[in-house]
């Protein structure tokens, strides 16, 4: 059986077909700068690639182009040839905690959600309307990046603000980056031979959390109700004492969507050294660039108090795993998080360390009691095991 997952966002769909009897990628895609003069669309399939620049208005011409793309490549027929549509989902709430087979009641509950997530569930939205349309007959599934945290116990995602901001306005942690976690902490269970394993999950991209895994289910992570708290990123702050927004708001006139902005877009490790590309400034680094030499210090700084105190949390670990573009390649980031860790049980094999990794490797020494081990992430993938796992439960 096929399945798409789809990737809606505001300006542009990233698609990934699967064949599921062997979990193989058969074509990846994206459709981008949609309603933007240089729009265009790719996909990459068995080695070829097409491309097509054309001017795409909306979502419904991007998919259209999309269909247009899979039937060139003729990884599918027609769209019919579909098993299922898997579409990731940014914010599930406290409703969704499982994937969902889509209908007209979730969706109208994904839209409830708008104003937790309002960026992202729009788009969404956008896409998964649009696939009904023009596929009414293949069965859709949201898979929500929220629902892995799912079993985080109130004591750690209650946030200590009057209760009300909770009861009225939703406000908790809700954790983010959740099918990523969910995916290499499945991947370490099968390579350690660990059922319910206990473990912190290091998903280290542009976008950057932790998860605390206690017998296989996650009891904290690092993002709060959006993704801004937590760990240093590329653009974002992570954690900050609140108080300096009113300091700043207060003394430079600013106002919240400059707060927002600044936050957002203007900090992390680009805030302090003018990239947020992780190669790049690595490289700045080895040249002497004193800010990029801080930016790294601060960025490894953070995830070690958060692996301190996860290890506290979970007790006896199986495991530390890396993953994400900069958890999966930079060898200098693992270095720096692991280093003096011997008391916490975490030694990290320097040489193992250094090898390029295209599969799950444990980097740590043989007397390290808790193996670090690197695991190339895969949420596309993920997206479609649970789309198609839903499915057969609900035809069982
Ligand atoms: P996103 O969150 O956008 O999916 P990725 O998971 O692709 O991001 O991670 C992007 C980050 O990974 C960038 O900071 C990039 O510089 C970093 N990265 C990718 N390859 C390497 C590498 N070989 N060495 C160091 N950092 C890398």
């Amino acid at each position: 059986m096929k399945i798409l997952v789809l990737n809606a966002g505001s300006s542009s769909i990233k698609f990934q077909l699967f064949e599921m009897n062997e979990n193989r990628s058969l074509a990846t895609g994206i459709i981008e700068q949609i309603g933007e003069h240089d729009s265009s669309g790719k996909i990459e399939y068995d080695g070829n690639i097409i491309e097509k620049k054309e001017q795409i208005k909306n979502h419904n011409s991007g998919l259209m182009l999309m269909n247009m793309l899979l039937i060139e490549s003729f990884t599918i027929k027609s769209l019919d040839e579909l098993g299922a549509i898997g579409h990731r989902v940014v914010h599930g709430g406290e409703k969704f905690t499982k994937p969902a087979k889509i209908d007209e009641e979730v969706i109208k509950e994904i839209e409830q959600l708008i104003p937790l997530a309002p960026l992202h569930n729009p788009a969404h939205l956008d896409g998964i309307k649009v696939t009904m349309e023009q596929s009414p007959q293949v069965p859709q599934v949201a898979v929500f990046d929220t629902a892995f945290h799912a079993t985080i116990p109130s004591y750690a995602y209650m946030y200590a603000l009057p209760y009300e901001a909770y009861e009225k306005d939703r406000v908790r942690k809700y954790g983010f980056h959740g099918t990523s976690h969910f995916y290499v902490k499945k991947e370490a269970e099968k390579y350690l031979k660990v059922e319910n394993i206990n473990a912190i999950t290091l998903h280290l991209g542009n976008g950057a959390s932790m998860a605390a895994i206690k017998n296989g289910k996650c009891v904290d992570t690092t993002m709060g109700l959006t993704p801004l708290e937590g760990l240093i990123m590329g653009t974002r702050s992570g954690d900050i004492d609140p108080a300096i927004l009113f300091y700043l708001a207060r003394k430079n006139g600013l106002d919240i969507d400059n707060l927002d902005n600044m936050l957002n877009k203007q900090s992390g490790l680009k805030g302090i050294c003018g990239s947020n590309d992780m190669r790049e400034i690595e490289k700045m680094a080895k040249k002497g660039d004193k800010k990029a030499q801080l930016s790294l210090e601060m960025f490894a700084y953070r995830i070690k108090k958060y692996i301190g105190s996860y290890s506290a949390i979970v007790g006896k670990l199986d495991c530390i795993i890396f993953t994400g573009g900069i958890g999966e390649n930079s060898i200098d980031t693992r270095v720096r998080c692991c280093a003096d860790l011997e008391n916490l049980g975490i030694e990290l094999d320097l040489v193992k360390n250094n090898q390029k990794i295209k599969e799950i490797l444990d980097i740590s020494l043989k007397e390290s009691k808790i193996k670090v081990l690197v695991i190339p992430t895969n949420e596309e993938l993920e997206i479609a095991i649970q789309t198609n796992l839903l499915l057969e439960t609900k035809i069982a």
